[in-house]
């Protein structure tokens, strides 16, 4: 076997692969910018699109180019920018890749999202190197041939044939604007039928007028014009059906052909949204526009069976997330996803009850919880809301309810334990309580010289040893598994031997760092707590084993 050697840039570190064969294929790039508002789901369509080219047999992948300055969204909090979504290689980025992987079923890295602060950071970094020595560093051409080098950067590694980018923001905001005149550039370069535009906009409906109105549409579009790029298609968002006329006026008034003009109209679910986009030939369009064509027609035989599963489910269960940022669903994106996944694989609809940790006291958890069949405490930081946590697992645990506890959530538990079975009161974890006397969780080792605190923490990927014949070994069906993580702080196994004396079992350990990192209870039909995050893992197509193992474990609590 020959061996890929791949150099790195000395300037910037990314690797530098070898300049394609000319008699390549070209890579294919597809860009997807927003107009009009926000929020009109540019992370959905490009999956979406995605899901349909990959199903014509096509490798692709998506990145997203967000226009802040943070270097990436792990510093933000989830009030902010939704949940912060961690990939193997320990990047902490943008929500918008869970839905990538979820509907590809591709692992995404680091290289997939890229923000503003970060294309920054590189080329202050290669100007303190005088790598430009003598030249005045400007947008264009320093930042703009840095994001282009970005944009281009998955293309040059032969593992795709087609890259969507995402560009976040709207069109007119100033931050999107070298974003924007890069496209344009790279355009030109890498030819007109290697790549196309795609604009998501909305077309309202005006109650009092009962008409679709295009204007809004025509605008953004002509922001995108003034700054020189044309799109090729417009995907239209709106919640009443577009008629042909309307496609009409708006192909002629934004320069794209009709059929390039796509409804995309308000869906139930987000994963109904491939086969509308399949209906509306969204991938067929594309295709013809990109010069490609011979591979097979797309095969959704696998989405349709999740779809038809999700929309007839013989059962129904009620669960409760318990975390402190509930008010924005955003912030556990992945949590709910997965418990969808988990659901549509046991034919089960999971109703799901967001509850304020802040709002549980010991006065009124009965209340609150008693008409849950299973209980999830997510994952967090910080001190606020913990106590009604700490309540909620003693509520799941007492009343034997299936528990699932999210890192955080597992601290808590670990935590709960301390104080209630083993009778050390103040127990607490080191990040709550530095002065608490039983510290069950405590800082790792590593983390106790690291000050910063961006992209610090233990990331990414780690392996885990499952103990045979555990709830967590049952649901894996294997010993040896890899999960995700997010966290500062671990299991003290000072506590561990006192811990299974008295019913709990650390039931699947790091066999590096033999942390521990799945805890579970003897005396209980199902409770888990885990280290690590297992929602970042579950896709459409693999919905995660924990996950179904838990919603199994609520629909027999019925
Ligand atoms: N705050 C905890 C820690 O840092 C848990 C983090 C989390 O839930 N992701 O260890």
């Amino acid at each position: 076997m020959v061996e890929k050697k791949i150099q790195k840039s000395p300037s910037n570190g990314l690797p530098l692969y070898p300049v394609q064969n000319i008699f390549m294929q070209a890579v294919k790039y597809v860009f997807v910018t927003g107009g009009v508002t926000s929020s009109l789901g540019k992370g959905i369509i490009s999956a979406s699109l995605a899901k349909l080219l990959q199903s014509r047999g096509y490798r692709v992948t998506i990145q997203k180019f967000d226009p802040y300055i943070n270097i990436d969204p792990g510093t933000l909090n989830p009030y902010e920018h939704g949940e912060c979504y961690v990939t193997n290689d320990g990047a902490e980025t943008d929500l918008d890749l869970g839905h990538y992987e979820r509907f590809l079923n591709v692992p995404t890295s680091q290289a997939n999202n890229v923000t503003t602060g970060r294309i920054y950071k590189t080329v202050i970094d290669k100007e303190r190197n005088g790598d430009y020595l003598g030249k005045t560093v400007q947008v264009i051409p320093h930042i703009t041939d840095e994001i282009k080098e970005r944009m281009t950067f998955l293309g040059k590694s032969g593992d795709f044939d087609i890259i969507i980018t995402e560009l976040g923001g709207t069109v007119g905001d100033i931050e999107s604007l070298p974003y924007i005149e890069s496209v344009r550039q790279l355009r030109y370069e890498l030819g007109y039928n290697n790549s196309l535009v795609i604009h998501l906009t909305l077309v309202p409906y005006l109650e009092a007028a009962g008409e679709l109105k295009t204007k809004p549409t025509q605008h953004s579009v002509k922001a995108l014009l003034e700054l020189g790029v044309q799109p090729d298609i417009l995907v239209c968002r709106t919640s009443h059906h577009l008629p042909k006329e309307l496609r009409k006026k708006i192909a002629l008034f934004c320069n794209v052909q009709p059929n390039a003009v796509i409804e995309s109209i308000d869906a139930p679910s987000i994963y109904d949204v491939p086969l509308l986009m399949l209906k509306e030939e969204l991938d067929k369009t594309v295709l013809s526009k990109l010069k490609l064509s011979g591979k097979e027609a797309p095969d959704l035989t696998e989405w349709k069976g999740f779809l038809s599963r999700l929309k007839n489910p013989t059962s129904e269960v009620e669960i409760g997330i318990i975390g402190k940022y509930v008010e924005l669903k955003d912030a556990y994106k992945s949590i709910a996803e997965a418990l969808i996944h988990a659901g549509a694989a046991n034919e089960c609809k999971v109703n799901i009850h967001w509850i304020h940790s802040e709002h549980l006291t010991h006065d009124n958890i009965k209340r609150q919880l008693s008409s849950l069949n299973g209980i999830l405490v997510a994952p967090g930081f910080g001190h606020r809301g913990v106590e009604g946590k700490l309540e909620a697992v003693r509520y799941a645990r007492e009343n034997k309810i299936p528990f699932l506890g999210i890192c955080f959530g597992m601290q808590m538990a670990a935590i709960e334990f301390a104080r209630n079975v083993l009778k050390l009161e103040g127990a607490n974890s080191q990040e709550i309580d530095p002065n608490s006397p039983h510290q069950i969780i405590h800082l790792m080792e590593e983390q106790k010289q690291i000050t910063a605190k961006g992209g610090t923490m233990r990331l990414g990927s780690y392996p885990c040893k499952l103990k045979k014949g555990t709830l967590v070994y049952k649901a894996y069906q294997e010993s040896s598994i890899q999960e995700r993580h997010r966290h500062r702080y671990e299991f003290n196994n000072a506590f561990l031997e006192q811990c299974e004396e008295h019913g709990l079992i650390a039931s699947g350990t790091n066999p590096n760092l033999h942390l521990v990192e799945t805890i579970e209870l003897k005396n209980h039909p199902w409770f888990v707590g885990v280290q690590y995050h297992p929602e970042y893992k579950s896709t459409v197509m693999t919905p995660h084993p924990l996950f179904v193992s838990f919603v199994k474990a609520t629909k027999k609590d019925k």
